[in-house]
Protein backbone atom coordinates (compact mmCIF):
# COMPACT_ATOMS: atom_id res chain seq x y z
CA UNK A 1 0.00 0.00 0.00
CA UNK A 2 1.49 3.16 -0.89
CA UNK A 3 2.03 5.58 2.02
CA UNK A 4 -1.45 7.28 3.03
CA UNK A 5 -1.71 11.14 3.79
CA UNK A 6 -4.00 12.87 6.17
CA UNK A 7 -4.26 16.47 6.96
CA UNK A 8 -5.25 17.63 10.57
CA UNK A 9 -7.16 20.88 10.88
CA UNK A 10 -6.20 22.34 14.33
CA UNK A 11 -3.05 21.36 16.78
CA UNK A 12 -4.85 21.28 20.74
CA UNK A 13 -5.27 17.82 21.97
CA UNK A 14 -6.92 15.75 19.76
CA UNK A 15 -5.09 16.87 16.74
CA UNK A 16 -2.23 16.41 18.45
CA UNK A 17 -3.34 12.57 19.36
CA UNK A 18 -4.03 11.83 15.70
CA UNK A 19 -1.58 13.13 14.66
CA UNK A 20 0.48 10.79 16.82
CA UNK A 21 -1.68 7.66 15.96
CA UNK A 22 -2.16 8.07 12.40
CA UNK A 23 1.94 8.31 12.03
CA UNK A 24 2.40 5.21 14.50
CA UNK A 25 -0.29 4.01 11.30
CA UNK A 26 1.91 4.58 8.67
CA UNK A 27 0.37 7.78 7.58
CA UNK A 28 1.89 10.85 6.66
CA UNK A 29 0.37 13.81 8.38
CA UNK A 30 0.31 17.82 7.77
CA UNK A 31 -1.05 19.37 10.92
CA UNK A 32 -2.38 22.94 10.11
CA UNK A 33 -2.98 25.13 13.38
CA UNK A 34 -3.65 28.96 12.93
CA UNK A 35 -2.19 29.84 16.14
CA UNK A 36 1.49 30.94 15.64
CA UNK A 37 2.26 28.57 18.20
CA UNK A 38 0.53 25.44 19.98
CA UNK A 39 -2.09 26.94 22.28
CA UNK A 40 -0.90 27.20 25.80
CA UNK A 41 -3.52 29.11 27.63
CA UNK A 42 -1.44 28.93 31.19
CA UNK A 43 -4.44 26.61 32.56
CA UNK A 44 -4.49 22.73 33.45
CA UNK A 45 -7.23 20.02 32.35
CA UNK A 46 -8.22 17.45 35.41
CA UNK A 47 -8.42 14.12 33.46
CA UNK A 48 -9.35 10.59 34.55
CA UNK A 49 -8.03 7.20 34.09
CA UNK A 50 -9.31 6.67 30.28
CA UNK A 51 -6.91 9.69 29.33
CA UNK A 52 -3.84 8.03 31.06
CA UNK A 53 -4.68 4.83 28.94
CA UNK A 54 -5.06 6.55 25.89
CA UNK A 55 -1.70 9.48 26.59
CA UNK A 56 0.20 5.29 26.99
CA UNK A 57 -1.08 3.81 24.35
CA UNK A 58 0.06 6.44 22.14
CA UNK A 59 3.43 5.66 23.58
CA UNK A 60 3.97 8.87 26.00
CA UNK A 61 3.88 6.83 29.44
CA UNK A 62 7.41 7.86 31.14
CA UNK A 63 6.91 11.65 29.43
CA UNK A 64 3.11 11.24 31.52
CA UNK A 65 4.46 10.27 34.58
CA UNK A 66 6.89 13.24 34.83
CA UNK A 67 4.12 15.84 34.60
CA UNK A 68 0.77 13.92 35.82
CA UNK A 69 0.03 15.30 39.34
CA UNK A 70 -2.20 12.42 41.06
CA UNK A 71 -5.45 14.38 42.37
CA UNK A 72 -7.98 13.22 45.14
CA UNK A 73 -11.19 15.00 44.34
CA UNK A 74 -12.47 14.22 47.47
CA UNK A 75 -15.48 16.18 48.94
CA UNK A 76 -18.12 17.84 46.95
CA UNK A 77 -19.02 20.89 49.51
CA UNK A 78 -21.35 24.16 49.92
CA UNK A 79 -19.87 27.18 50.64
CA UNK A 80 -19.43 27.24 53.92
CA UNK A 81 -17.59 23.94 53.83
CA UNK A 82 -20.10 21.31 54.51
CA UNK A 83 -19.68 18.37 52.60
CA UNK A 84 -22.61 17.89 49.77
CA UNK A 85 -21.74 14.25 48.80
CA UNK A 86 -18.17 12.80 50.07
CA UNK A 87 -16.39 11.83 47.01
CA UNK A 88 -16.59 12.43 43.71
CA UNK A 89 -13.89 9.77 42.60
CA UNK A 90 -14.88 6.41 42.77
CA UNK A 91 -13.21 3.54 44.45
CA UNK A 92 -9.85 2.78 41.98
CA UNK A 93 -10.85 -0.51 40.27
CA UNK A 94 -6.39 -0.76 39.72
CA UNK A 95 -5.33 0.74 43.07
CA UNK A 96 -1.78 0.84 40.75
CA UNK A 97 -3.45 3.41 39.06
CA UNK A 98 -4.70 6.87 39.59
CA UNK A 99 -8.32 7.37 39.01
CA UNK A 100 -7.95 11.36 37.99
CA UNK A 101 -5.25 13.41 37.42
CA UNK A 102 -4.09 17.39 36.66
CA UNK A 103 -1.83 18.40 33.83
CA UNK A 104 -0.81 22.04 33.21
CA UNK A 105 -2.29 22.19 29.70
CA UNK A 106 1.35 23.32 28.53
CA UNK A 107 3.23 20.34 30.17
CA UNK A 108 0.41 17.83 28.19
CA UNK A 109 0.86 19.97 24.70
CA UNK A 110 4.67 19.50 25.23
CA UNK A 111 4.53 15.95 25.84
CA UNK A 112 2.11 15.63 22.52
CA UNK A 113 4.50 17.35 20.43
CA UNK A 114 8.07 15.33 21.40
CA UNK A 115 5.98 12.34 20.72
CA UNK A 116 5.49 13.31 17.15
CA UNK A 117 7.86 11.97 14.53
CA UNK A 118 9.40 12.83 11.35
CA UNK A 119 6.36 11.75 9.13
CA UNK A 120 4.52 14.75 10.73
CA UNK A 121 4.69 18.05 9.32
CA UNK A 122 3.33 21.05 11.76
CA UNK A 123 2.24 24.48 9.78
CA UNK A 124 1.46 27.01 12.30
CA UNK A 125 -0.30 30.57 11.46
CA UNK A 126 -2.43 28.51 8.97
CA UNK A 127 -6.42 29.61 9.59
CA UNK A 128 -7.96 26.75 7.23
CA UNK A 129 -10.93 28.28 5.25
CA UNK A 130 -10.98 26.21 2.38
CA UNK A 131 -12.15 22.32 3.05
CA UNK A 132 -12.83 20.12 0.12
CA UNK A 133 -14.87 16.66 1.17
CA UNK A 134 -15.42 15.48 -2.22
CA UNK A 135 -11.51 15.30 -3.22
CA UNK A 136 -9.84 15.48 0.16
CA UNK A 137 -8.02 18.59 1.16
CA UNK A 138 -7.89 21.84 3.60
CA UNK A 139 -5.52 24.87 2.94
CA UNK A 140 -5.92 28.34 3.36
CA UNK A 141 -6.49 31.17 0.65
CA UNK A 142 -2.70 30.69 -0.10
CA UNK A 143 -1.96 26.86 0.66
CA UNK A 144 -3.53 23.49 -0.53
CA UNK A 145 -2.88 20.64 1.38
CA UNK A 146 -4.52 17.20 -0.53
CA UNK A 147 -4.75 14.23 1.34
CA UNK A 148 -6.28 10.81 1.19
CA UNK A 149 -8.12 11.50 5.04
CA UNK A 150 -9.19 15.23 6.46
CA UNK A 151 -8.80 15.29 10.27
CA UNK A 152 -11.07 17.90 11.51
CA UNK A 153 -9.70 18.78 14.87
CA UNK A 154 -10.47 22.40 15.21
CA UNK A 155 -12.86 22.74 17.86
CA UNK A 156 -16.06 23.45 19.31
CA UNK A 157 -16.40 26.10 15.98
CA UNK A 158 -14.74 23.37 13.61
CA UNK A 159 -15.05 24.41 10.30
CA UNK A 160 -14.40 20.92 8.89
CA UNK A 161 -17.72 19.66 10.75
CA UNK A 162 -19.87 22.21 8.67
CA UNK A 163 -19.14 20.09 5.82
CA UNK A 164 -20.39 16.83 7.63
CA UNK A 165 -23.43 17.95 9.14
CA UNK A 166 -24.48 21.61 9.00
CA UNK A 167 -26.93 21.13 11.93
CA UNK A 168 -25.14 21.10 15.08
CA UNK A 169 -25.32 23.94 17.27
CA UNK A 170 -23.17 25.58 19.24
CA UNK A 171 -24.86 25.96 22.66
CA UNK A 172 -24.37 28.71 25.28
CA UNK A 173 -24.61 27.05 29.23
CA UNK A 174 -24.98 30.99 29.88
CA UNK A 175 -21.95 30.91 32.44
CA UNK A 176 -18.84 32.00 32.40
CA UNK A 177 -15.77 30.16 33.68
CA UNK A 178 -12.73 31.66 34.97
CA UNK A 179 -9.63 30.29 35.67
CA UNK A 180 -5.75 30.31 36.78
CA UNK A 181 -2.76 28.84 37.60
CA UNK A 182 -0.46 30.69 40.33
CA UNK A 183 3.40 29.70 40.97
CA UNK A 184 4.25 27.84 44.16
CA UNK A 185 5.46 30.15 45.95
CA UNK A 186 2.18 32.35 46.12
CA UNK A 187 0.03 29.23 46.82
CA UNK A 188 -1.86 28.94 50.26
CA UNK A 189 -2.03 26.07 52.66
CA UNK A 190 -4.24 23.47 50.45
CA UNK A 191 -5.68 20.27 52.11
CA UNK A 192 -3.94 17.05 50.57
CA UNK A 193 -6.88 16.64 48.06
CA UNK A 194 -8.73 18.92 45.96
CA UNK A 195 -11.93 20.44 46.18
CA UNK A 196 -15.26 21.00 44.64
CA UNK A 197 -18.04 23.91 46.02
CA UNK A 198 -21.28 24.60 44.45
CA UNK A 199 -23.28 27.62 45.77
CA UNK A 200 -26.47 29.31 45.07
CA UNK A 201 -27.32 30.55 41.68
CA UNK A 202 -24.90 27.98 39.79
CA UNK A 203 -21.79 29.41 40.88
CA UNK A 204 -18.96 26.79 41.86
CA UNK A 205 -15.28 26.97 42.54
CA UNK A 206 -12.73 23.93 42.16
CA UNK A 207 -9.17 24.00 43.00
CA UNK A 208 -6.33 21.53 42.50
CA UNK A 209 -2.86 21.36 43.44
CA UNK A 210 0.05 21.32 40.65
CA UNK A 211 3.23 20.18 42.29
CA UNK A 212 5.65 22.58 41.30
CA UNK A 213 3.77 24.08 38.65
CA UNK A 214 1.81 25.73 42.05
CA UNK A 215 -2.03 25.13 42.12
CA UNK A 216 -4.78 25.28 39.67
CA UNK A 217 -8.59 26.82 40.20
CA UNK A 218 -11.67 27.49 38.70
CA UNK A 219 -14.95 29.59 39.39
CA UNK A 220 -17.64 29.16 37.01
CA UNK A 221 -20.79 32.14 37.27
CA UNK A 222 -23.81 32.95 35.47
CA UNK A 223 -23.79 35.17 32.93
CA UNK A 224 -21.53 36.33 29.78
CA UNK A 225 -17.74 37.60 29.74
CA UNK A 226 -16.82 40.38 31.77
CA UNK A 227 -15.96 43.82 29.85
CA UNK A 228 -14.07 45.11 32.41
CA UNK A 229 -9.93 45.37 32.88
CA UNK A 230 -8.97 42.24 34.49
CA UNK A 231 -7.59 44.30 37.73
CA UNK A 232 -11.59 44.98 38.21
CA UNK A 233 -12.12 41.39 36.92
CA UNK A 234 -10.49 40.50 39.65
CA UNK A 235 -12.06 42.57 42.23
CA UNK A 236 -15.03 41.39 41.32
CA UNK A 237 -14.37 37.62 41.17
CA UNK A 238 -12.95 38.09 45.34
CA UNK A 239 -16.43 39.80 45.90
CA UNK A 240 -18.45 37.22 44.40
CA UNK A 241 -16.81 33.87 46.70
CA UNK A 242 -16.30 36.42 49.86
CA UNK A 243 -17.10 34.23 52.97
CA UNK A 244 -16.78 30.66 50.89
CA UNK A 245 -14.76 28.02 53.16
CA UNK A 246 -10.74 28.46 52.87
CA UNK A 247 -8.30 28.23 50.72
CA UNK A 248 -11.11 29.74 47.90
CA UNK A 249 -10.90 33.32 48.97
CA UNK A 250 -6.78 32.81 49.52
CA UNK A 251 -6.37 31.42 46.22
CA UNK A 252 -8.37 34.21 44.78
CA UNK A 253 -6.08 36.70 46.73
CA UNK A 254 -3.07 35.29 45.86
CA UNK A 255 -3.48 34.96 41.71
CA UNK A 256 -2.64 38.10 39.66
CA UNK A 257 -5.29 39.86 37.39
CA UNK A 258 -3.53 38.97 34.55
CA UNK A 259 -3.43 35.39 35.33
CA UNK A 260 -7.15 34.94 35.04
CA UNK A 261 -8.48 33.98 31.72
CA UNK A 262 -12.23 33.86 31.28
CA UNK A 263 -14.19 31.87 28.93
CA UNK A 264 -17.67 31.71 27.94
CA UNK A 265 -18.98 27.71 28.63
CA UNK A 266 -20.80 26.63 25.27
CA UNK A 267 -21.32 22.93 23.89
CA UNK A 268 -22.41 21.15 21.04
CA UNK A 269 -26.13 19.96 21.02
CA UNK A 270 -27.55 18.51 19.08
CA UNK A 271 -23.88 16.65 18.16
CA UNK A 272 -23.45 15.89 14.74
CA UNK A 273 -25.49 13.03 13.10
CA UNK A 274 -22.30 11.11 12.21
CA UNK A 275 -18.31 12.06 12.63
CA UNK A 276 -17.22 10.39 9.11
CA UNK A 277 -17.63 11.06 5.83
CA UNK A 278 -16.48 8.55 2.64
CA UNK A 279 -15.76 10.28 -0.93
CA UNK A 280 -14.40 8.37 -3.72
CA UNK A 281 -10.64 9.97 -3.28
CA UNK A 282 -10.48 9.12 0.80
CA UNK A 283 -12.76 10.65 3.80
CA UNK A 284 -12.96 13.29 6.41
CA UNK A 285 -13.40 12.43 10.46
CA UNK A 286 -13.88 14.79 13.37
CA UNK A 287 -12.39 14.38 16.65
CA UNK A 288 -12.74 16.08 20.18
CA UNK A 289 -14.46 19.11 20.54
CA UNK A 290 -15.37 19.43 17.14
CA UNK A 291 -17.34 16.52 17.15
CA UNK A 292 -18.60 16.27 20.64
CA UNK A 293 -17.99 19.05 22.97
CA UNK A 294 -19.57 18.67 26.23
CA UNK A 295 -20.06 21.56 29.05
CA UNK A 296 -16.76 20.66 30.83
CA UNK A 297 -18.57 20.17 34.55
CA UNK A 298 -17.47 16.72 33.87
CA UNK A 299 -14.46 17.38 33.15
CA UNK A 300 -14.80 14.69 29.78
CA UNK A 301 -13.47 16.91 26.96
CA UNK A 302 -9.37 15.97 26.47
CA UNK A 303 -9.71 12.61 27.89
CA UNK A 304 -12.19 11.97 24.92
CA UNK A 305 -10.41 13.91 22.66
CA UNK A 306 -7.09 11.58 23.20
CA UNK A 307 -9.40 8.43 23.20
CA UNK A 308 -10.66 9.68 19.85
CA UNK A 309 -6.62 9.77 17.86
CA UNK A 310 -5.81 6.71 19.02
CA UNK A 311 -9.17 4.78 18.38
CA UNK A 312 -8.58 6.48 14.75
CA UNK A 313 -5.15 5.34 14.37
CA UNK A 314 -6.17 1.92 15.48
CA UNK A 315 -8.77 1.67 12.76
CA UNK A 316 -7.10 3.17 10.31
CA UNK A 317 -3.67 0.64 10.15
CA UNK A 318 -4.88 -1.66 7.85
CA UNK A 319 -8.72 -1.16 6.72
CA UNK A 320 -9.57 0.51 3.87
CA UNK A 321 -10.76 4.21 4.70
CA UNK A 322 -14.57 3.14 3.96
CA UNK A 323 -13.69 0.20 6.74
CA UNK A 324 -11.78 2.45 8.78
CA UNK A 325 -13.94 5.00 9.12
CA UNK A 326 -16.77 2.94 9.38
CA UNK A 327 -15.19 0.83 12.38
CA UNK A 328 -14.34 4.93 14.01
CA UNK A 329 -18.10 5.65 13.52
CA UNK A 330 -18.95 2.60 15.63
CA UNK A 331 -16.71 3.00 17.92
CA UNK A 332 -16.58 6.78 19.00
CA UNK A 333 -20.50 7.31 18.70
CA UNK A 334 -22.51 5.79 21.22
CA UNK A 335 -20.14 6.20 23.94
CA UNK A 336 -19.84 10.25 23.18
CA UNK A 337 -23.45 10.61 22.67
CA UNK A 338 -24.27 8.74 26.06
CA UNK A 339 -22.22 10.99 27.61
CA UNK A 340 -22.78 14.11 26.55
CA UNK A 341 -26.27 13.52 27.76
CA UNK A 342 -24.69 12.88 31.47
CA UNK A 343 -23.11 16.33 30.90
CA UNK A 344 -26.38 18.03 29.48
CA UNK A 345 -28.04 16.81 32.48
CA UNK A 346 -24.71 17.67 34.82
CA UNK A 347 -24.51 20.93 34.06
CA UNK A 348 -28.70 21.71 34.20
CA UNK A 349 -28.08 19.98 38.05
CA UNK A 350 -24.98 22.04 39.09
CA UNK A 351 -26.86 25.46 37.29
CA UNK A 352 -29.67 25.07 39.52
CA UNK A 353 -30.88 28.50 41.02
CA UNK A 354 -32.59 29.84 43.70
CA UNK A 355 -33.10 28.63 47.14
CA UNK A 356 -35.62 26.03 45.92
CA UNK A 357 -33.55 24.96 42.94
CA UNK A 358 -30.42 25.02 45.36
CA UNK A 359 -32.24 22.34 47.51
CA UNK A 360 -33.22 20.52 44.86
CA UNK A 361 -29.81 20.15 43.59
CA UNK A 362 -28.46 19.84 47.51
CA UNK A 363 -30.78 16.76 47.84
CA UNK A 364 -30.33 14.63 44.34
CA UNK A 365 -26.50 14.99 45.02
CA UNK A 366 -26.66 13.59 48.20
CA UNK A 367 -28.54 10.86 46.82
CA UNK A 368 -26.34 9.73 44.38
CA UNK A 369 -24.08 6.68 45.03
CA UNK A 370 -20.87 7.67 46.10
CA UNK A 371 -18.10 7.71 42.73
CA UNK A 372 -21.05 9.07 40.33
CA UNK A 373 -19.82 11.88 39.43
CA UNK A 374 -16.75 10.89 37.62
CA UNK A 375 -18.18 7.36 36.63
CA UNK A 376 -20.84 9.11 34.58
CA UNK A 377 -24.07 7.16 34.39
CA UNK A 378 -23.68 3.33 34.13
CA UNK A 379 -22.55 1.66 30.58
CA UNK A 380 -21.35 5.03 29.98
CA UNK A 381 -18.53 4.92 32.50
CA UNK A 382 -16.19 7.63 31.84
CA UNK A 383 -13.21 5.91 33.29
CA UNK A 384 -13.94 2.41 31.67
CA UNK A 385 -12.57 3.36 28.59
CA UNK A 386 -9.87 0.37 27.14
CA UNK A 387 -8.02 1.20 23.59
CA UNK A 388 -9.60 -0.92 21.21
CA UNK A 389 -7.97 -4.12 19.52
CA UNK A 390 -7.84 -3.26 15.65
CA UNK A 391 -10.73 -6.10 14.49
CA UNK A 392 -9.60 -5.75 10.59
C1 LIG B 1 -13.31 26.35 31.25
C2 LIG B 1 -13.00 25.00 30.69
C3 LIG B 1 -12.49 24.03 31.55
C4 LIG B 1 -12.21 22.74 31.04
N1 LIG B 1 -11.72 21.81 31.90
C5 LIG B 1 -11.47 20.57 31.44
C6 LIG B 1 -10.94 19.58 32.31
O1 LIG B 1 -10.65 19.84 33.48
N2 LIG B 1 -10.73 18.33 31.80
C7 LIG B 1 -11.01 18.03 30.49
O2 LIG B 1 -10.82 16.87 30.08
N3 LIG B 1 -11.50 18.95 29.65
C8 LIG B 1 -11.74 20.20 30.09
N4 LIG B 1 -12.21 21.15 29.23
C9 LIG B 1 -12.47 20.77 27.82
C10 LIG B 1 -11.17 20.64 27.03
O3 LIG B 1 -10.40 21.83 27.13
C11 LIG B 1 -11.52 20.37 25.55
O4 LIG B 1 -12.46 19.33 25.46
C12 LIG B 1 -10.27 19.95 24.79
O5 LIG B 1 -9.29 20.97 24.84
C13 LIG B 1 -10.66 19.65 23.32
O6 LIG B 1 -9.49 19.50 22.56
P1 LIG B 1 -9.57 19.66 20.98
O7 LIG B 1 -8.18 19.40 20.50
O8 LIG B 1 -10.67 18.82 20.45
O9 LIG B 1 -10.01 21.15 20.70
P2 LIG B 1 -9.26 22.52 21.04
O10 LIG B 1 -8.49 22.43 22.31
O11 LIG B 1 -10.29 23.59 20.91
O12 LIG B 1 -8.20 22.67 19.87
C14 LIG B 1 -8.58 23.07 18.57
C15 LIG B 1 -7.35 23.62 17.86
O13 LIG B 1 -7.71 23.92 16.52
C16 LIG B 1 -7.23 25.20 16.18
N5 LIG B 1 -8.11 25.71 15.12
C17 LIG B 1 -9.43 26.03 15.21
N6 LIG B 1 -9.92 26.43 14.03
C18 LIG B 1 -8.91 26.35 13.15
C19 LIG B 1 -8.79 26.62 11.74
N7 LIG B 1 -9.84 27.05 11.03
N8 LIG B 1 -7.59 26.44 11.15
C20 LIG B 1 -6.51 26.00 11.85
N9 LIG B 1 -6.57 25.72 13.20
C21 LIG B 1 -7.75 25.89 13.82
C22 LIG B 1 -7.28 26.00 17.46
O14 LIG B 1 -6.40 27.10 17.45
C23 LIG B 1 -6.85 24.93 18.48
O15 LIG B 1 -5.45 24.87 18.64
C24 LIG B 1 -12.46 22.44 29.68
C25 LIG B 1 -12.95 23.43 28.81
C26 LIG B 1 -13.21 24.70 29.32
C27 LIG B 1 -13.73 25.74 28.37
Amino acid sequence: MTQRRAVIVGAGIGGLASAIALEQAGWRVALLERGDRLRDDGTALLVQANAMRALRALGLGLAIDAIAQPFDSGVLRRPDGKPLIRSVTPEPVDRTEPQSVVFHRGDLLEALVSALGDRVEIHTGVTVTNVDLVHPAAGDNTRRWPADLVVGADGINSAVRTGIDPHATVTGTGTVAFRAVIPPHRVPRLPDDGGETHGANGQRFRYAPLSERGAYWTAVVRGGQRPEPADVRHRLLAEWFRGWHDPIPKLINATRPEEIRQEQLSYLHPLPRRYTQVAADGGAVLVGDAAHAMAPDLGLGAGLALEDGVTLGICLTHASIPDGLGEYEHLRRGRTVRLAKTARRMAALLGSRGKLGTTMRDGLLRAMPEGWLSRGAGAAAVSDWHPPSPSR
